[in-house]
């Protein structure tokens, strides 16, 4: 994501303490917004003092105490810092509404420039799953005139909103991809299985849906942990003799290597029941 933080934008200092205000719940989702002026592009050098206008007219003109939106992405793709992740945003019509979701803005305008660009898309997607990771928020997704009387976000971008926001044609991101799709069984056995001695699955289904594979990987992480374990316990039982050989002759050494060693080998236990699951 490329984010523009309020430093970097040069933001005004947001009035207090109505500027301050922190959600007062999780956020269901995401309000895209749109500006519904007339809007023309520029070039990026352009945007910041842009956003510094918008904030002006929000804080002087509407008389709020910041920036009304979440976040505010140029038609580069940049994501501007508005009220962020954590301060309720004045932009999505009342103060539930604004404390229900976050509010994204997209530099489009109702004329001029009406068409988000696919820089822009990618941009309020990048936003938006960064306020789902961070925020939180959850995955509810609409526009500005979802549940308030409105024309925002306008046609093209509300209509790209109601398809899920997808990314647009020809863009890629390790999200949208299924990092399994072009991995054949075959692959993963000659990287994995064969390496570890595991041997390969008798019947031909599907890996992601494979009972017999799922269990295999399953052990096969077990194993690494059993593995760490033994690595871990020659350590723990080196480290504890040396202490105890240390503190003097009053501590009984053999006796707090045993009752360690019995410790490590409590927990080693426990693996293998895991590793045979339960008993029958
Ligand atoms: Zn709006
Ligand atoms: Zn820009």
């Amino acid at each position: 994501m490329k984010l523009v933080t309020r430093a970097q934008w040069g933001a005004r200092a947001y009035r207090t303490p109505s500027g301050a205000t922190p959600y007062g719940r999780a956020r269901k989702g995401v309000k895209v917004h749109y500006l519904g002026s007339a809007y023309s592009d520029r070039t990026h050098d352009k945007c910041a003092a842009y956003v510094r206008s918008l904030q002006n007219s929000h804080m002087d003109g509407n008389g709020w105490s910041d920036i009304g939106y979440s976040f505010v992405v140029c038609t580069h793709g940049y994501s501007f810092e508005g009220r962020g992740l954590k301060r309720r945003n004045s932009a999505n019509g009342n103060t539930s509404l604004n404390d229900q979701d976050y509010a994204v803005c997209a530099l489009v305008g109702s004329s001029g420039l009406t068409q988000p660009t696919d820089p822009q898309l990618n941009g309020i997607r990048d936003t938006i799953e960064y306020c789902r990771e961070k925020g939180p928020a959850g995955d509810w997704l609409g526009g500005h005139r979802d549940g308030y009387a409105t024309t925002c976000p306008g046609g093209p971008l509300y209509a790209w909103v109601k398809k899920g926001a997808p990314r647009p044609n020809g863009s890629t991101t390790p999200e949208e991809e299924d990092p399994m799709a072009a991995i054949t069984k075959t692959d993963i056995f000659n990287a994995v299985w064969k390496t570890d001695g595991i041997p390969a699955p008798s019947d031909a289904d599907d890996v992601k849906t494979n009972v017999n594979w799922q269990a295999l990987s399953v052990l096969r992480d077990i194993q690494a942990r059993v593995r760490a374990n033994t690595q871990t316990e020659a350590a723990q039982s080196a480290a504890i003799a040396k202490l105890a050989q240390l503190v003097g002759s009053d501590v009984d050494t053999a006796a707090v290597v045993a009752a360690v060693e019995k410790a490590i080998k409590d927990a080693v236990v426990k693996v293998d029941v895991d590793i045979n699951g339960p008993a029958a």
